[in-house]
């Protein structure tokens, strides 16, 4: 029996509910599968937390984080809450500074019987992930940028050697694992090499490592052809790998080709630590409503099991994530779940209990 320590990050708003809906998908895995056992360490972290105490985060909880076997995020921020110069609660970014979570994985995936954005029946087929790199590019600027005189503003994008060859090692390792699934086997590079020299070494180590792994196909795209081809012919992509901001932006529009930031989920992967969370907020616009659309939720623990096995070298974990993944599936091609994000009845609740129920009769 394999004991595992997760630490659970359930945050604001809806992140609190989802995380909770999440708990009871867990555990039923568990059981089924068997021969592992999850100790949820509960972390008080956000805005409400920054609210009753002064803090977004305590240090000896990030330490506790760092000692978990992975951690799992449900939403953080508030709109109404932040510190006193206006800038948001997000302690998540704190850990994924303190525990170099370079690789910020976003699946884009479609599922039957979701209303597709895109007309062409092919929508159907979408299913690609955005790489995202995390702890650097236009974001090391945050909270660094400078304004004088009230006259011109600035922020530095950097961009590292080290941070890169990790990244695209990590993006042919992800697309050789899909590959073997039925993927495509292609990574491709987006930037704006063609403007700024920050993007132009990006896509020159992204070569260098490309020759390193000739088997899997590397295309290089600059960022607003993208933005176009994601939407004439997003069926037609694998892997995207990009700096911080443009993964930002597009992972939205990655989103919004699939229904909605409720079916996009995150895995924020360094080279020894794990955090995995939903892509959306807090949507204090519906939480306590029972709106909440889990999808995202379910499918980043699943994540987080996958990772796991790998990790630890357990294939029972790998069949628990199988297995949820399943249930998603199943759960729209059957109509039985049909959230309400996406113009179907289902509030959270029942979506919930429509996924135990196949998991029981998977
Ligand atoms: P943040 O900046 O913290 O990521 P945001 O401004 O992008 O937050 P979200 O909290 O992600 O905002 O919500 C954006 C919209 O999407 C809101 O209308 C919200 O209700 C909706 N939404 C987000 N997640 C879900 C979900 N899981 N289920 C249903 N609706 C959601």
């Amino acid at each position: 029996m394999k004991e595992l320590t997760i630490a659970l990050l359930p945050g604001d708003g809806i992140g609190k509910e989802i995380v909770s809906s999440c708990l009871k998908v867990l555990n039923r895995v568990q059981d089924k599968v068997g021969n592992f056992y999850i100790n949820f360490d509960e972390v008080h972290a956000g805005a409400e937390y920054y609210q009753r105490s002064g803090r977004e985060i305590d240090e000896s909880d990030i330490m506790r984080c760092g000692e978990a076997d992975a951690m799992l995020l449900g939403a953080m921020g508030l709109p109404d809450i932040n510190f006193p110069d206006g800038t948001e609660i997000a302690p998540h970014l704190k850990l994924r500074d303190k525990f170099g979570l370079f690789a910020g994985v976003r699946p884009v995936k479609s599922y039957p019987n979701t209303p597709q954005p895109l007309v062409d029946s092919r929508a159907r087929l979408i299913d690609f992930v955005i790489l995202r790199e995390s702890t650097e590019g236009l974001f090391a600027s945050r909270g660094k940028g400078k304004v004088t005189n009230d006259t011109i503003a600035e922020d530095t994008l950097v961009i590292t050697r080290d941070t890169c060859e990790k990244l695209f090692d990590f993006a042919f390792r992800l697309a050789r694992k899909r590959k073997k699934n039925g993927g495509r086997g292609e990574v491709t590079c987006v930037d704006k090499s063609n403007v700024f020299r920050s993007y132009a070494f990006f896509r020159k180590v992204f070569k260098e490592r490309a020759n390193l792994n000739k088997d899997i196909k590397s295309t290089f795209n600059y960022v607003d052809a993208q933005a176009l081809y994601l939407i004439q012919r997003p069926w037609d992509f694998d892997v995207l790998v990009m700096e911080n901001l443009l993964a930002d932006i597009l992972s939205d529009l990655g989103g919004g080709l699939v229904g909605g930031m409720g079916m996009a989920p995150c895995g924020e992967i360094g080279l020894s630590h794990g955090l995995f969370q939903p892509a959306h907020g807090s949507a204090p616009d519906i939480a306590g409503t029972d709106k909440a659309n889990p999808t995202a939720m379910f499918l980043s623990a699943a994540m987080m099991l996958d990772w796991l096995s790998e990790k630890l070298n357990y294939n029972d974990l790998e069949t628990a994530a199988r297995l949820i993944y399943a249930a998603v599936h199943e759960g729209f091609a059957s109509l039985k779940t049909q959230p309400n994000e996406l113009g179907g009845t289902h509030g959270l609740s029942e979506h919930t209990d429509a996924i135990l129920a196949i998991i029981d009769d998977l």
